[in-house]
């Protein structure tokens, strides 16, 4: 090859024979062998990654202060749930650094501080586990009580809630075991009373008892792909003890449990008029593990959840709030979904005032917010990104026209 006309370096191919040819100090690359460095710098990036997975979950650390400020951003009201959630899930992970640094230091333990919150649908529990989890990027997952038996039974076994937590982290063991698990409808697995049901109690108490040692940290073997588990599965072990679990549920009917227990707490007490109607106005503000236990989640249960707390209902000044003020709020998502097309959306004040008019009118909650926006949008965002339209400002008697037409206005409860 003569050395006056220009070629890859790399590969020798002539500048005709190829599109691009870069120069560098020495020589030129063209952009077959661009192309071809770079797969295998992926190649080697991903795998180093599998051999160090934990890699992309490095914990980080953060002071209940700064953990409250955050959920701030995404969770409106709600305070004393954050607040206590900010400082126990501080703690656990205070008390893991702790142990993973120093080693045992002395005999002073500290101990778990998994939590329970109770609160009606809706209100914010699930966004606020999935939040801190985002905060201090551990494996988080969501699992729903209510597909778990007792063992014997069809279902899955509680082991599964681990094999999901595993699953999101690609099976690295050592960073499941400073994950996050949250586990919803913690209030469906009661024990079914004063009236047990020989036919129905499968999910109850049992399941109860085969979270207990989930929860209270032991190794426990997991079943790699989940479900059931069989002879020849090869087992996967977790040791629970670093991994946090927070409950949730709305408990309904606990407030009728409260107020009995406020009642007989207050009688030969000088409490006026005003204050017990302030007391009955907001019952699940008193809640602890005693009303829990009432309503049917075993002692044993309880022990290993010490951190109780509770969700307000969410008024109309916080779903007016929700869909405007958190970093992603529903009105923001749609503004980037217009933006995304070209066209700058705007939505008149009384048209919000409206949509949460609806979600309290038909008791939809913050969940019903998104269904109501899709009702009012759809229609544009089917036509508009045809049109050659730049501006879209959705006015009240626009959103109510497509209300009216939309199936949720079939929902009204008489
Ligand atoms: P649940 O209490 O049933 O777990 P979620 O946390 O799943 O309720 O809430 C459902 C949706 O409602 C969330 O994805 C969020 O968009 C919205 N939402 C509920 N409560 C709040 C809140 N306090 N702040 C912001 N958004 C909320």
């Amino acid at each position: 090859m003569a050395k006056n006309i220009l070629h890859c370096s790399f590969c020798g191919r002539n500048r005709d024979e190829v599109k691009i040819l870069i120069a560098g100090q020495e020589g030129h690359i063209c952009e077959n062998c661009v192309e071809h460095a770079r797969e295998i710098i992926d190649q080697e990036l991903v795998g180093r990654d599998d051999k160090n997975p934990s890699a992309s979950f490095k914990l980080t650390v953060k002071k209940p202060v700064e953990v409250k400020k955050f959920l701030d951003e995404y969770v409106i009201g709600q305070d004393e749930a954050k607040k206590i959630l900010s400082v126990a899930v501080y703690n656990h992970y205070k008390r893991l650094q702790y142990k993973s640094t120093d080693g045992p230091m002395d005999d002073i333990e500290i101990e778990k501080s998994n939590i329970v919150m109770v609160g009606e649908t809706g209100t914010g529990k699930t966004l606020l586990a999935k939040t801190i989890s985002k905060l201090l990027n551990v494996p988080f997952t969501i699992v729903d009580a209510t597909v778990f038996t007792e063992a014997g039974y069809v279902g899955e076994d509680v082991e599964s809630i681990l094999t999901r937590l595993l699953q999101v982290c690609n099976y690295d063991v050592s960073a499941a075991e400073r994950g996050i698990v949250y586990i919803d409808e913690i209030d469906k697995i009661a024990r079914k009373g004063d009236n047990p049901s020989i036919t129905r109690d499968v999910s109850g108490e049992g399941v109860q008892q085969g979270m207990l040692k989930l929860l209270e940290g032991t190794d426990v073997l997991v079943p790699p792909q989940g479900g059931r588990k069989h002879p020849e599965q090869k087992l996967i072990k977790i040791n629970t003890q670093n991994i946090l679990f927070i409950c949730g549920g709305a408990f309904d009917g606990i407030d009728k449990i409260i107020a009995r227990r406020v009642q007989t707490n207050t009688i030969g007490f000088n409490v006026d008029k005003d204050q017990q109607e302030n007391m009955k106005k907001n019952l699940l503000r008193y809640i602890n593990a005693q009303d829990l236990k009432a309503f049917g989640l075993i002692p044993e249960l309880l022990g290993r959840l010490p951190v109780v707390t509770h969700l307000e209902p969410l008024d109309a000044v916080t779903l007016r709030a929700i869909l405007t003020q958190p970093k992603n709020a529903l009105i923001k998502q749609y503004i980037r979904l217009f933006e995304l097309e070209g066209i700058k959306l705007s939505i008149d004040d009384d048209v919000l005032d409206f949509m949460v008019e609806k979600a309290v009118e038909y008791k939809l909650g913050a969940r019903g917010l998104r269904s109501i926006c899709e009702g009012i949008l759809t229609d544009a965002m089917f036509e508009l990104p045809s049109s050659k339209e730049k501006f879209f400002t959705v006015d009240l008697e626009y959103a109510k026209r497509k209300f009216d037409k939309s199936k949720l206005s079939l929902l009204k409860v008489a």
